[in-house]
């Protein structure tokens, strides 16, 4: 008998959620010998998706866990909560939208229990339903990333995975503040299982992820995983301070010949341009790391529980234990 346990960030999933528990279940209903603890995680919704997730935990008490953070941290917030009070000997992660089709599940467990693998990933082969806008800047971040980086990504990773406690424990080992968990995941090692499937449009509800949102999201992974641009920003430097040093000497050479400095003008004007948003960008750049320093420095939490199933449970023991006496002794209705 093993313990698999399931992490689900959820940020108003309401509309999603009935479809995903019921397909969730019929999944799990068929795995022998597994003891599932689904650990659902409301991201601050505003919706009423923790009314649900009560519900949920009070219907299958030995099965749905949940923890309330105080607001929306995002979705590697979530996931990281999840991480953290999972007590499975498996963790599993994904969306409440069934984008990550649960019926990937018994193959996943093959993979990291018979096939001696650490890690059960999952990768889309297509992007259909998707805009096509989105998957072109998403494989345009892939290539980049992959050339200027150590850390190869994997193009069309979803975050869906089954880690072994070993891979979850290497996870749980980094508690950086500004986390891009697809760099994170590829970062600590371990033989990963690539497993494929076709995208799945979202049961219901809409996504979460503007495009603004995903390109925030990118500069982190570029920023998290990457320290080139710094070095890009010395070589641009250098190469500067070559042709300024030719531009001297041929200026120098010109004056003594012709004898005609005022002529300069336009062209010192266009070095002093080009110079100051060189400067200007190289300092974006430092900008960028220094803001990243800045955040992990404070060493913040990563998110903060408002609520979790097992305290409400207990409040709600609570509240009914005094009641009981009097319905006993049979005189009070
Ligand atoms: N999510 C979250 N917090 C957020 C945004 C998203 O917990 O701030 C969850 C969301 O509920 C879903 C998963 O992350 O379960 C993926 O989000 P979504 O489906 O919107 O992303 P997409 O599939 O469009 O990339
Ligand atoms: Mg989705």
């Amino acid at each position: 008998m093993i313990k698999l346990s399931l992490v689900v960030p959820c940020y108003n999933e309401s509309a999603a959620l009935p479809a995903f528990m019921e397909e969730l279940m019929r999944v799990l209903n068929q795995l022998e010998d597994v003891r599932p603890e689904i650990l659902f995680i409301n991201d601050g919704s505003s919706d009423n998706t923790l009314d649900i997730l009560r519900q949920l935990a009070t219907e299958h008490p030995d099965t749905v866990r949940y923890i309330s953070l105080s607001r929306n941290f995002g979705k590697e917030g979530a996931m990281f909560a999840g991480f953290e009070h999972a007590t499975g000997d498996y963790v599993a992660v994904m969306d409440a939208d069934l984008q990550d089709p649960p019926s990937m599940l018994p193959q996943m467990l093959r993979a990291v229990r018979e096939e001696g693998y650490d890690c059960a990933g999952t990768r889309r082969v297509s992007r259909d339903g998707e805009p096509p806008i989105r998957s072109f800047f998403a494989h345009c971040f892939y290539r980049m990333m992959n050339r200027i980086s150590n850390t190869h990504l994997v193009d069309g990773a979803r975050d869906y995975k089954l880690l072994s406690r070993k891979a979850l424990n290497a996870l749980l080992s980094m508690p950086e503040y500004n986390r891009f968990s697809k760099g994170l995941y590829e970062w600590i090692g371990f033989r990963t299982k690539w497993l494929e499937f076709k995208n799945v449009e979202r049961v219901a509800g809409e996504t979460k992820w503007s495009f603004w949102k995903l390109f925030k999201y990118s500069i982190e992974g570029f920023v998290a995983f990457t320290t080139a641009p710094l070095a890009l920003s010395s070589l641009f430097g250098m190469m500067l301070m070559f042709i300024a040093v030719a531009v001297i000497v041929a200026q120098i050479a010109r004056q003594l010949i012709f004898q005609d400095s005022v002529s300069g003008w336009t062209s010192m004007v266009c070095i002093i341009l080009l110079l100051g948003g060189l400067q200007l960008f190289c300092i974006g750049i430092y900008g960028q790391y220094m803001a990243k320093m800045y955040m992990e420095v404070k060493r913040r939490p990563i998110y903060i529980i408002a609520e979790t199933s097992e305290e409400r449970r207990a409040a709600l023991s609570e509240k009914t234990l005094p009641n009981e006496p009097v319905r006993n002794d049979g005189r009070e209705a």
